[in-house]
């Protein structure tokens, strides 16, 4: 198999760098339906942008790309221990070439592997059957979204629907709780693949198999196919947006299988993937490993550009920001504002809180903006450079993000999906705001770093070390302030009332 390495390598840079043609299609239609110069649609510039940035320079489309997710069939004697060396050794060299992120941490001591390999990383599953070619498929799955996977036990009581039941009603309504309850913390807008039954684990899986359908294809079961129909209309009447802003589109797509289930076990399995929904895969000559043929893409089309402006359209209108910054600053802005920041950022995320929380900080944070930001990273010579650095979901930093703010005197967090009520207050008391950058445009931002300027931390391992940027021109929206405003709980609270209008009678 002398073309094995060299066409999974292809499968995973490509899985990683350029969304598929599904995918493009139903950002392309949510881009064109949302209100023009709304934040939703300020933010799907952005993400337009972003993934033409990616196709052009084969860069990660977002810094998260996930936990790396292998579905292969083989045919009757073909070494499926070969191949799983072989996977093991293509996501490695992806990882060494900054395609992917080192996203494989040791769930005892926190070490990353630096390779994303390691126990039960990737997650391979094979199946033989009786065709002649390999067939490999790849989902990369970022945590942001696999963190708004939900799982329904039913009966049971939701918020803003009542009771769900044992029947499809009860199944329509766990659904839309879901995406409710994701609103933009998993880069919204999404698509859903859902199971309905099984058990609890295998349930899952049945969920994550559904997003290897395409969009845009139709269920063949009549009573599944109406389901995913209804929910896309009911859910993109939710009003969650793109990275839930407010806005026309919550969901790209919905995708239903059902499975047996114990007579006493009723689950709605819920999973949950980013608008940088990352799935392809190759057919391969069982024989040499050439990739016989792509899915889901046509590698002779010519890539389509998606954006029509470039990434986004200043309005002068902006307020410039210039790290350190002071309390009047920041004091005078208000939810909605864009700004522009210029000068030094330091990135830090779940370890660096923790890390705060009982040693003062490797860097002065007075005045500084701290980005919840986890990047691609590499080394060239003896220069650090930023390959994809998008933002992390923030909520993540909630119980820490107060004693930061207030011990260290930080005046600006960015992030994606919004914090919470405590962040809200300690912006309030200390005088710090809430930017949110738009999640998943890895490479969007990457190109606003001038230059890293140093990193400590690093025994956290590249995502989590705490990288310190010079960035120019660094978008990015005040969605919670410090006059007590935040955008994340108008939305979650105006969705929630537009859910209890979906109740049937
Ligand atoms: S787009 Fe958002 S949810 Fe998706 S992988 Fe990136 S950061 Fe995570």
């Amino acid at each position: 198999m002398e073309f094995l390495a060299s066409s999974l390598l292809e499968l995973i840079v490509q899985t990683s760098t350029n969304l598929p043609p599904d995918v493009r299609a139903a950002m392309s239609m949510t881009a064109a339906a949302e209100t023009p110069a709304t934040q939703s649609a300020q933010a799907l510039d952005i993400i337009l942008s972003n993934v033409d940035m990616a196709a052009d320079d084969t860069g990660a489309i977002c810094q998260d790309t996930g936990m790396p997710t292998f579905v292969v069939h083989t045919p009757v004697g073909v070494n499926q221990i070969h191949l799983r060396k072989a996977i093991h050794a293509a996501v490695a060299e992806a990882t060494r070439l900054g395609k992917l992120r080192p996203n494989s941490v040791d769930s005892i001591t926190g070490k990353n592997s630096g390779n994303n390999l390691g126990p039960e990383t990737p997650v391979i599953h094979f199946e033989q059957w009786e065709e002649n070619e390999i067939e490999i498929k790849l989902v990369l799955k970022g945590g942001g979204c696999e963190n708004m996977n939900a799982q329904y036990s039913v009966p049971c009581q939701l918020d803003h629907m009542g009771r769900a039941d044992r029947n499809l009603e009860g199944v329509r309504k766990c659904i839309l709780h879901a995406v409710w309850k994701a609103q933009g913390l998993g880069c919204a807008p999404g698509a859903l693949g859902v199971c309905i039954g099984s058990d609890r684990a295998h349930g899952y899986e049945l969920a994550k198999g559904q997003l290897f359908r395409t969009l845009d294809d139709v269920n063949p079961d009549a009573t599944l196919a109406r389901l995913e129909a209804e929910i896309m209309e009911e859910a993109n009447k939710l009003g969650v947006g793109a990275m839930g802003f407010g806005g026309k589109a919550s969901l790209i797509g919905c995708k239903i299988t059902a499975a047996n289930r114990l007579p006493a076990s009723f689950f709605v399995s819920v999973a949950y993937d980013c608008w940088a929904f990352r799935r392809l895969g190759v057919r391969l000559d069982a024989s040499t490993g050439a990739i016989a043929r792509w899915l889901y893409r046509d590698p002779a089309r010519k890539v389509e550009r998606m954006a029509k402006s470039e990434g986004f359209a200043l309005t002068g209108r902006e307020v410039v920001l210039t790290p350190p910054l002071t309390e009047a600053q920041v004091r005078a802005l208000k939810v909605g504002d864009v700004v522009l920041i210029t000068g030094e950022m330091f990135t830090g995320r779940d370890n660096v809180h923790a890390y705060l929380m009982k040693n003062p900080p490797p860097v002065d944070l007075h005045g500084a903006v701290l980005y919840h930001c986890g990047p691609v990273m590499l080394k060239e010579g003896e220069r650090w450079t930023v390959k994809a650095a998008g933002p992390t979901t923030s909520m993540r930093e909630e119980p820490y993000q107060a004693d930061v703010i207030r011990r260290y005197g930080v005046r600006a967090v960015i992030g994606k999906g919004g914090m919470g009520a405590k962040t809200l207050a300690a912006l309030q008391e200390f005088g710090a705001v809430y930017l949110n950058a738009i999640g998943g445009a890895a490479q969007f931002y990457a190109r606003t770093v001038e230059e890293v300027l140093g990193v400590s931390l690093m025994e956290f391992g590249i995502p989590e070390a705490m990288w310190h940027l010079r960035v120019k021109g660094f978008a990015a929206i005040v969605t919670m302030d410090a006059h007590g405003g935040s955008l994340h709980a108008d939305v979650e609270q105006a969705t929630g009332e537009v859910l209890e209008t979906l109740q049937k009678a």
